[in-house]
């Protein structure tokens, strides 16, 4: 079961609501130690159809033993995802949700520790649950055998403990095959960032990761399918978080200087909005744009091009900026740290900043400068 610890990269997008970004067709099975559990209708079906193949070859008997294992199998997935979450938290990380997918659990960790030996312990964690349960179910059924009882029963067959030990023990070693960003992968970044240099081992971690979704790719043309699909998960995976962490480090140090746009175009509260679109905004500006609005020498508000269009269409040429401006603003200085800055306008849902100096605006920080200075556009996470 590949699985990924997700981790959120977008730092100026306004937070999107949790539906959306966990996408539609997730159903809530329930909230355990403060987290709420998710499952996919996709997954679902895969149970109904499984269930129903083997009820139909085996009767209703095998049908329910189908869908058990399968029920056992995500269980486990779940217990694995949940080892993740406990031992993020126990770092101060909180986990926004886990959600079951037909190819494995997504826990959503609201960010991965920075210290290597803090995201060993998170990375290691999951495959560790799955390593204890194999312990205790293999030792359960062998103090609980009768004497003379071994590990088959009268038809030849694993007992059912010791078959969900050999699951919980293949999914554990599974996730601990180091290709970046599953978790053995995770683990191999930590180990070579206590090196020192965390950029260079998430690098060589993503190149480790992309020679084994190779041999994935390959191994799947002749054998299973399943290991195609995982080897263009690790390849894809393994490249984005590659570009993440390379972003991450560039925002360290940087300050809103760095990433503001000098120039902008500042709107006045009282200009009606059938004036600006007569003035023929540059489009290419008006794409993404957010412009300060001043008034009497002070900043009173910022508004988008998405606003402006959505007013005029609203409230026609005679409304006024002041209409669709945004009051609730965050004012910041060219010196402040531009990784705080951004988180600070994250938790507050604002998509820029006007940049002051001297109680006189120099700038604005706006998605697309930060994406300009970070090179390139946004990666953006689900
Ligand atoms: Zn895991």
């Amino acid at each position: 079961m590949p699985h990924s610890v997700h981790t959120r990269s977008d730092t100026v997008q306004p937070r999107p609501a949790a539906a959306a970004s966990r996408g539609r067709w997730t159903y809530r099975l329930g909230r355990w130690l403060g987290i709420d559990v998710y499952v996919h209708a996709t997954f679902l079906a895969l149970l109904a159809f499984f269930g129903l193949r083997a009820g139909l070859s085996g009767g209703a008997g095998a049908g329910l033993e189908q869908v058990a294992w399968m029920v056992a199998l995500f269980g486990s997935v779940v217990l694995h995802e949940y080892g993740h979450a406990l031992a993020a938290r126990s770092f101060g990380i909180g986990t926004q949700d886990i959600t079951l997918y037909p190819i494995g659990g997504v826990a959503r960790l609201n960010a991965m520790p920075r210290s290597p030996g803090a995201e060993l312990i998170v990375a290691a964690a999951g495959p560790l649950v799955n390593m204890a349960l194999a312990f205790v179910f293999a030792l359960g059924h062998t103090l609980s055998a009768d004497a003379g009882q071994g590990a088959f029963n009268a038809a030849g067959e694993l007992a059912w403990p010791l078959q969900f030990a050999v699951m919980n023990l293949g999914l554990g070693i599974f996730n601990l095959v180091p290709a970046f960003p599953m978790d053995g992968g995770r683990i191999l970044r930590a180990l070579l960032a206590t090196l020192g240099n965390r950029v260079r081992a998430t690098v060589w971690a993503a190149r480790v990761g992309r020679v084994l979704a190779l041999g994935f790719v390959v191994a799947g043309l002749f054998g299973n399918p399943m290991l195609m699909l995982l080897g263009a998960f690790v390849w894809f995976g393994a490249g984005a978080e590659a570009g993440a962490a390379v972003r991450e480090e560039q925002l360290l140090g940087a300050s809103v200087q760095q990433a503001m746009s000098r120039r902008f175009l500042t709107l006045s509260p009282w200009t009606q909005l059938g004036e600006l679109a007569q003035r023929e905004l540059d489009m290419t500006l008006l794409e993404d744009g957010v412009f300060p609005v001043e008034s009497g020498g002070a900043v009173v508000g910022i508004v988008t091009a998405e606003a402006l269009r959505d007013g005029l269409h609203d409230l026609g040429p005679k409304g006024y900026v002041a209409d669709v401006m945004t009051r609730d603003i965050l004012c910041v200085r060219p010196s402040d740290e531009l990784s705080g800055t951004l988180r600070a306008l994250h938790g507050r849902t604002l998509a820029a900043a006007p940049v002051v100096m001297a109680g006189r605006l120099v700038g604005m920080l706006t998605p697309r400068g930060v994406a300009a200075f970070m090179g390139g556009p946004q990666l953006r996470h689900a």
